[in-house]
């Protein structure tokens, strides 16, 4: 706390650029000018099984809460890579593999302190620094830097999920059968669908190169019998090529997305869609389906709706909350990255029909411009968001990261 008070004193000082905050540098904004704050060595997790809360340094990634949590039978709601920083992911909003079950994971946040960017230590919640608090719940940055969060666990006792990957000849299939299903789902369980067009690279199994296959997640937070149940239509679609939906213990929950765990470079660019149809879905396969575009490694379709819908009492600065789904493009080669944005721009202009006015924050993209960044709330938030952010801002603000 002392060393992250002298680093915003000195950052004020300088005056020379943002003071810029890393945890494990998964959001993958490049820092160039003024003060980098590293959290990494904050990474202390303690677990109040009683009263169900965790307090979790900065630095702390999922995995350690999962870990921490997972012996009394609770359960952070954390997001679908353990290996993402607490905080960087909190000051986000959060959609996990729980979503619709359980909401946007800063839902569960009850209480952070924060070194302001005038070198202030605050306490906020619900009752001390109630406009700061609610910034922090999906605002992202401007707000100083938090050194700890204390976050709400849930009970989960049991957890139906995984994945069902299936090969490119039902990719069409699967992708119209888990669309009309989605129409009807149970808001308890959570799906995506995922793209991927794995490369000719020798380092990969001979099974996966060149190879393009359809993963589909699913996520229930309750009885075996009843997610059987829940799944059976989508198991029925097609014969997978691995079924690897199941009983899954509490402390494997990344194994649903199966994300990589190593922050490493990638490109991604994310929009949230009001709702999708038989068009949206022709269009899609069109792009995306067998024999189409391979320039993104990977093409995500999550289902949002559920307690994604649902702001906390007291509000939070959640963008996003009114999308029916979300879609993300992305790609881990470098030498891609150029020809993506116009790639990107292409894939909106092709589905704007089905595009919500905004997007959230964590899956904007780690690439974008100012314009975009502004798309990650509705207007009203924007607005209160810069009312909190002068106010406890020095003089020039410290604003939020963005990369271009
Ligand atoms: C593999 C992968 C999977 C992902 N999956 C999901 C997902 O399922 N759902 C989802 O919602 N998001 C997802 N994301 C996006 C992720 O939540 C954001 O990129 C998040 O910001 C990463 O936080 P970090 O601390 O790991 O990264 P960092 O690069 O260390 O931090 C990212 C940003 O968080 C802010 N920040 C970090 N620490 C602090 C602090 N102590 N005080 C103030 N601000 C801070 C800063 O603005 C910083 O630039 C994923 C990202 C990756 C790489």
């Amino acid at each position: 706390m002392h060393d992250i008070s002298v680093a915003t004193r000195i950052a004020a000082e300088r005056g020379d650029g943002p003071l810029q905050v890393v945890a494990t540098g998964h959001g993958g904004v490049p820092v160039t000018s003024g003060v980098l704050v590293t959290t990494r060595r904050l990474d202390t997790v303690r677990i109040d099984p009683d009263a169900r809360i965790a307090t979790i340094g900065a630095g702390a990634r999922w995995a350690a809460v999962v870990a921490a949590a997972a012996p009394y039978g609770l359960a952070p709601v954390a997001g679908g890579s353990t290996s993402v920083g607490v905080v960087g992911y909190l000051v986000g909003g959060g959609l996990g593999p729980l979503a619709r079950s359980h909401g946007y994971s800063s839902d569960y946040l009850v209480a952070a302190t924060i070194v302001t960017p005038d070198a202030e230590v605050l306490t906020v919640s619900a009752e001390q620094h109630p406009d700061l608090f609610w910034a922090v719940r999906g605002g992202r940055g401007g707000f100083g830097v938090i050194a700890e969060v204390h976050i709400r666990l849930v009970e989960l006792p049991e957890l139906y999920a995984g994945s069902l990957t299936f090969s490119e000849e039902h990719i069409a299939t699967v992708m119209r059968g888990w669309a009309n299903w989605t129409a009807h789902a149970d808001a308890r369980a959570t799906t995506s669908v995922v793209v991927i067009n794995f490369p000719d690279l020798e380092d990969l199994p001979g099974h996966l190169r060149g190879r393009r296959m359809l993963r589909l997640r699913f996520a229930f937070p309750g009885a075996a019998s009843e997610g059987e149940a829940i799944v059976k239509p989508l198991r029925d679609l097609a014969p997978a090529l691995v079924d690897a939906v199941g009983i899954l213990p509490i402390d494997q929950v990344a194994r649903i997305h199966d994300d990589p765990e190593d922050a490493g470079p990638s490109w991604f660019r994310g929009f949230m869609l009001t709702h999708i149809d038989h068009d949206f879905v022709t269009t899609f396969l069109h792009a995306f389906g067998s024999g189409g575009d391979s320039t993104f490694m990977v093409v995500e379709l999550r289902h949002l709706g559920g307690a994604t819908a649902a702001d906390v009492i007291g509000g939070s600065a959640v963008g996003g909350r009114s999308a029916a789904f979300s879609l993300s493009l992305g790609s881990p080669f470098p030498p891609m990255f150029p020809s993506l944005p116009a790639a990107a721009l292409d894939v909106a202009r092709r589905l704007e029909r089905w595009l919500a006015p905004e997007t959230t924050i964590n899956l904007i993209g780690n690439r974008i411009s100012e314009g975009r960044y502004e798309k990650s709330w509705p207007q009203d938030i924007l607005d209160r968001l810069e009312a909190v952010r002068s106010s406890v801002a020095i003089d020039p603000p410290t604003r939020p990261v963005t990369a271009t």
